[in-house]
């Protein structure tokens, strides 16, 4: 289909992936297969299933490249570090998603692999780290401080230099920025959060530039067996079919809570790159077509943020994000996270009446009892 490339992402969202077999359905139903009678292309259900295509095609039009659908964002970023030669080495964001961070110290720490974390908001230190590099990790905006890297700048370097760069679009989603474009080799997506939605199921993706890397990734799902499941496949496109409309009404909704937050008496500091005086504002809105639904905020300390999670009524205090209800994280409670200002609470913001959001925040912050 060369054609939707042409059309805006709205539309791409809504037409990619169709079946367009006269009387078929208008969407591709779950198939649920371990194996197919022989004679087909597919066989057994490892091999490949057509839920996984439909997904795999619509988000590979909405970033621009080939999908490969995985268990979970971390077998994802999994299929894309474990399979490096031995002693590669590695740049990844020292404050970005705690996840990643794990599991590339644990490579290092098995000596599978070299690792250099550094500030992926400072750009010209990222430059200066990136010669020998054979990885570059990139994560913008970042889980959860909200820094925004210099893609742009920082895609091209790579580039130049011969550095595979893979850029961690979870926040952004393709909505704001389709880091292929700008150079990157791979993209990844946790679908757990904006893509599938809802909060109802685990499921990642990566997106290449080439057909030879899509069909390694495919080889190393097949015989490692990071596949996902059928029913979160198709929930998954079900979720991604509505994610424009989703994501403008989120992002909408969070530039509203976060200009109130900043003016809060008892709020110390607002992450949030829609901020005229956020140090990611002037780069977010040259390089991002909006500056999507998280923020994160901070109050005194952490026991004060504890008291304002338990008094939210409205807002779910929870570690995912990206679902349709507006939830929140005192990120610095999680293990490997201890680099996290102790009162940062990191805000999902959802579908909610942005009235209601409001009320329910000022209301928690005003009530909740300060440390002495
Ligand atoms: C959640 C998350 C992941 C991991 O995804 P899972 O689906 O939980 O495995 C990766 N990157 C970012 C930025 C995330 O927020």
């Amino acid at each position: 289909m060369n054609e939707p490339r042409k059309w805006h992402a709205e539309t791409l969202a809504i037409v990619a992936g169709r079946s367009p077999t006269p009387g078929g359905p208008f969407n591709v139903p779950p198939t649920f297969a371990s194996t197919y009678r022989d004679g087909g292309d597919i066989g057994y259900g490892r091999w490949g299933n057509p839920t996984w295509s439909a997904f795999e095609e619509t988000l590979g039009e909405l970033e621009g490249g080939l999908c490969v659908a995985f268990a979970s964002g971390l077998a994802a970023v999994s299929a894309l570090l474990a399979p490096l030669p031995l002693g590669s080495t590695v740049l990844f964001p020292s404050a970005g998603y705690n996840g990643t961070r794990a599991l590339l110290e644990r490579l290092e720490k098995e000596d599978r692999l070299r690792i250099r974390g550094v500030d992926v908001v400072n750009t010209q230190e990222v430059l200066d780290a990136l010669d020998g590099v054979d990885v570059a990790w990139l994560e913008s905006p970042t889980n959860p401080m909200l820094g925004v890297a210099d893609l742009p700048a920082i895609l091209r370097a790579a580039r130049d230099r011969g550095v595979t760069a893979v850029v961690d679009n979870t926040f952004a989603t393709p909505m704001l920025q389709q880091p292929l474009a700008l150079g990157a080799r791979y993209v990844v997506h946790s679908a757990t959060k904006y893509i599938g939605g809802h909060s109802d199921l685990l499921m990642g993706a990566v997106i290449a530039d080439s057909e030879s890397q899509r069909d390694a990734l495919v080889e190393w799902r097949t015989s490692n067996g990071a596949i996902p499941g059928v029913m979160e496949a198709y929930l998954a496109l079900r979720g991604l079919r509505t994610l424009p409309v989703r994501f403008a009404r989120q992002q909408r909704t969070a530039a509203e809570l976060a200009e109130r937050l900043d003016d809060h008496r008892h709020v110390e500091r607002v992450r949030y790159p829609g901020l005229v005086t956020d140090a990611g504002f002037e780069r977010a809105s040259s390089q991002m077509g909006g500056f999507g639904a998280m923020l994160s905020f901070e109050v005194k300390d952490a026991e004060h943020a504890d008291r304002v999670v338990d008094c939210l009524r409205l807002i779910v205090g929870g570690t995912s994000l990206g679902g349709v209800e507006s939830t929140i994280d005192r990120r610095g409670r999680w293990k490997g996270e201890e680099n996290v200002p102790g009162g940062l609470l990191r805000l999902s913001v959802g579908l909610e009446h942005p009235v209601d959001l409001w009320a329910d925040l000022d209301d928690a912050l005003s009530r909740a009892p300060k440390s002495s």
